[in-house]
């Protein structure tokens, strides 16, 4: 899926993800990436064999070109956090940029060896980096980090967290997973550690990939068992159980955490 050393067609248009530092290149007129030829792309020709094919989207090629630090200037074109294309409301586009996003983080960070210091260099036929001097090989990072949804009753527990980026928010809880540890036992962990609560009856729902910066989501749904809501004051500044009708501002549905609480409803409405 993912190639590194590719032909473009120059004339074809294709989807871009050009990226300057945090940002990302996106026309001013419409939401969503860059789609240009190669031609109309001179700025970036100096960059040509860094371009790496990330996948398709609509039987169109999408591309990845990584400028680190530089300034880009192109007419019509602007630069967007990443964020900006969720109000796309295309998931699967979403996921592409995503893609390229994580793939251009691990070219920036694997440009030496964390063993021996020596230069890396691309592999052609996988995405990885590899030390010429001591063969050390590195591959994108993923972070496995649990999400889930406790239901007690007609109610869903939801909490607010410390770095308050969406105020007023209240979400499911999530976290990453440690060393040795499995997916399940990560959201006993979690969820005992954050609000001082045991759950049960501990279900798998669907993964999405979270690219701020690497995180693969995995949601799950879960009963509450026993123990008084105790939050951590760290991670966790505030938690509560709100009856399923009567919810605060929760996460957008195309957020896995948003589809997380829209099952457990479905769940307290279907009884
Ligand atoms: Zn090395």
């Amino acid at each position: 899926m993912i190639k590194q050393n590719v032909n473009v067609n120059a004339d074809t248009p294709s989807i871009w993800f050009i990226f300057s530092a945090e940002k990302l290149l996106v026309p001013h007129e419409a939401q969503g990436p860059l789609i240009e030829s190669w031609n109309n792309l001179g700025f970036a020709h100096a960059y040509k064999e860094q371009i790496v094919q990330v996948g398709e989207h609509n039987e169109q090629m999408c591309y990845l070109i990584d400028m680190g630090n530089e300034v880009i200037e192109h007419s019509g074109a602007q630069l967007a956090h990443l964020r900006s294309l969720l109000l796309h409301d295309d998931l699967e586009l979403f996921s592409v940029a995503a893609r390229a996003w994580q793939v251009a983080l691990f070219l920036r960070t694997h440009r030496f060896c964390g063993q021996c210091g020596s230069t890396m260099q691309k592999i052609d036929w996988e995405m990885a980096m590899q030390c010429h001097r001591c063969h050390h090989r590195c591959y994108p990072r993923i972070s496995p980090c649990i999400i889930v949804a406790i239901r007690h009753e007609d109610k869903i527990l939801l909490a607010q967290g410390k770095p308050q980026k969406d105020r007023n928010m209240f979400s499911t809880l999530a976290g990453f997973v440690e060393s040795g540890e499995t997916l399940e036992n990560a959201v006993h962990r979690e969820v005992f550690e954050e609000v001082g609560v045991a759950i049960k009856n501990l279900r798998y729902m669907s993964s999405q990939p979270w690219p701020f910066p690497h995180s693969l989501m995995v949601g799950f749904l879960a009963d509450f068992d026993s123990g008084d809501i105790k939050v951590d004051g760290h991670e966790i500044i505030e938690a509560h159980w709100f009856k399923y009708d009567e919810l605060p501002n929760i996460p957008p549905k195309f957020s896995i955490a948003g589809q997380l609480i829209e099952r457990t409803i479905e769940e307290i409405c279907a009884e």
